[in-house]
């Protein structure tokens, strides 16, 4: 146990945010660097040990988060790491960008504020990669056996480094020119730096994963080439197509999907454009959709210098405090301040979009919306509640409807689809088609990097178990597990 009386005597403190006036004018992580170690291990005292720890159940990885808050209250980092690294690859992206579902099922949280658990996590596999405690781990022999994996986000590289680490040879394929899906093309760089992309990537070459960039699956190579040269195949393509919204004005220059937009802001940091060809300076930028992606619009636009910044969410106000049917230690749907939104704009909730107007030469001018409240579980409009804002740039967040269907992907390898549009599959991750696997957000619909890591690491083991016959490799979850509702 970490320290019996550590809950009693400290307080939960967290990483400190650099002042909103500095961090806009740069692209940085928004912490203070540094600032997390000296307070980290009086921190990871404050774990109770509680005996049965719900965070487990909390986190879709199954981190062993008493352990390694115990290693991290007694400074031993190189012990802490490993005990990370028994269930989770890549713990620098969930540290930074995980939603912490854990600090929700905190036994400590039900009469007081969380342990830090998220924050502990990103200390330690920091620390760990400072001190060169983090080494490529290849295989003691190869299997003769190989796997195309289809996609670099998450999911793609959990069950790249997986298959790789047990002995099969492993060639990632990606359509982008660079690795990382939504890690690399989409979170901007003030929410994790891509130099934690980077050396993982080195890392995973060093243990022989080969990464194939720009090849799109089903357009440069076909399905049945692709089945010829691997003994088998995971799907990690992700959810990307983006959910429209189909109003008066939506051709109009100056509307487009986030997903337009945020990628262009990440070439630019990358050194492949100079200035974005969709920027926000100078000008009213509405933001449709209140949730991560939105949050990452109203980032990049401050620090692009828009004139001002607007969300809308269709939904009402979240509240502040667990809604009764959310109970401990169920994850709540709260009003969450992000650091994005600490840096200005506005919030709007409970309204929706009824269309744009645009200038002579098609150029979006401005946005009318009107309130909204839910009656008898329809969505009524509010007479005489409309509103007209200035938008010169609007951006869609409004969630994605699954797997890209335009590179014949599905079509070629024959894949059954779900209810909701997303790869079936069963609960080793296998789809209808012998050999070919589904990780992350291309079967589980639209969701968070925890659980595309933790796909990623199922997936691989059904990969194994279907080349070897056996595994020995984990899998920490099902398809249909949903871990206290995130
Ligand atoms: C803007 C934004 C912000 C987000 N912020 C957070 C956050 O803060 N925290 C969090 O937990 N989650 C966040 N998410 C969600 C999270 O990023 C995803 O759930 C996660 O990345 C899914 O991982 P994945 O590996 O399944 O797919 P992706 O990351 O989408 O990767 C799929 C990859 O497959 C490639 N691909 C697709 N088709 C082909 C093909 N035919 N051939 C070759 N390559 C192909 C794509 O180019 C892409 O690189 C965010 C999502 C968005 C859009
Ligand atoms: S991955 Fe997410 S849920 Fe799991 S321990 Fe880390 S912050 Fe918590």
């Amino acid at each position: 146990m970490a320290d019996p009386k550590g809950f009693l005597t400290t307080g939960r403190e967290v990483a400190r945010t650099r002042p909103v006036e500095e961090r806009v004018k740069d692209w940085n992580e928004v912490y203070v660097p540094g600032s997390l170690l000296p307070i980290i291990s009086k921190q990871a005292g404050r774990c109770m040990d509680c005996g049965i720890p719900f965070c487990h159940n909390g986190c879709p990885l199954g981190n062993l988060i008493p352990e390694w808050n115990d290693y991290a209250y007694r400074e031993d980092w190189t012990a802490a790491s490993e005990r990370l690294h028994a269930t989770n690859n890549f713990p620098e992206f969930t540290g930074r960008l995980c939603p912490a579902p854990c600090e929700a099922a905190c036994v400590l949280s039900i009469n007081q504020p969380a342990v830090t658990i998220k924050n502990v996590e990103v200390s330690i596999i920091d620390k760990a990669w400072d001190s060169g405690d983090v080494t490529p781990q290849p295989p003691e022999r190869l299997s003769g056996k190989t796997v195309a994996v289809i996609g670099s986000g998450p999911a793609g590289l959990a069950a790249a480094q997986q298959l790789t680490r047990a002995g099969h040879t492993v060639v990632v394929y990606e359509r982008a020119d660079r690795i990382g899906g939504l890690l690399r093309y989409g979170i901007p760089e003030f929410k994790m730096e891509k130099v934690h992309i980077n050396r993982r990537i080195e890392q995973m070459r060093a243990e022989g994963t080969k990464f194939r960039t720009e090849t799109e699956i089903g357009r440069d190579i076909n399905a049945a080439t692709l089945r010829k040269r691997y003994d088998a195949v995971v799907v990690a393509a992700g959810a990307t197509v983006s959910r429209d919204l189909p109003v008066p004005g939506r051709e109009l220059k100056g509307v487009h999907f986030a997903m337009e937009y945020l990628p262009l802001s990440n070439k630019v940091r990358e050194g492949d454009l100079t200035v974005s060809p969709i920027s926000a300076e100078g000008k009213h930028v509405v933001v449709i959709g209140g949730g991560d992606t939105g949050a990452d619009c109203v980032g990049t636009a401050h620090r692009q210098g828009a004139a001002s910044v607007t969300q809308l969410e269709i939904m009402p106000k979240p509240g502040e405090e667990r809604a009764p049917h959310q109970p401990w230690p169920t994850f709540p749907m709260l009003y969450k301040v992000t650091s994005a939104h600490e840096e200005g704009g506005e919030r709007v909730y409970s309204v929706s979009t009824t269309h744009f107007e645009g200038d002579e030469e098609g150029n979006v001018q401005s946005l009318h919306m009107i309130e909204v409240e839910f009656k008898d579980g329809k969505l009524e409009q509010k007479t005489g509640t409309e509103r007209v804002l200035p938008a010169q740039l609007v951006t869609l967040a409004m969630g994605f409807t699954g797997t890209d269907r335009s590179n014949g992907l599905v079509e070629q390898f024959g894949l059954e689809l779900d209810e909701r549009g997303n790869v079936a599959r069963d609960a080793d991750f296998a789809t209808n088609v012998p050999g070919v696997y589904v990780a992350g957000d291309a079967g589980r619909g639209q969701s968070l990097i925890v659980w595309a890591i933790a796909e990623g690491r199922s997936a691989a083991r059904g990969v194994d178990r279907y080349l070897s016959g056996a595994s020995d490799l984990p899998a920490p979850i099902r398809p249909t597990d949903r871990a206290l509702t995130v």
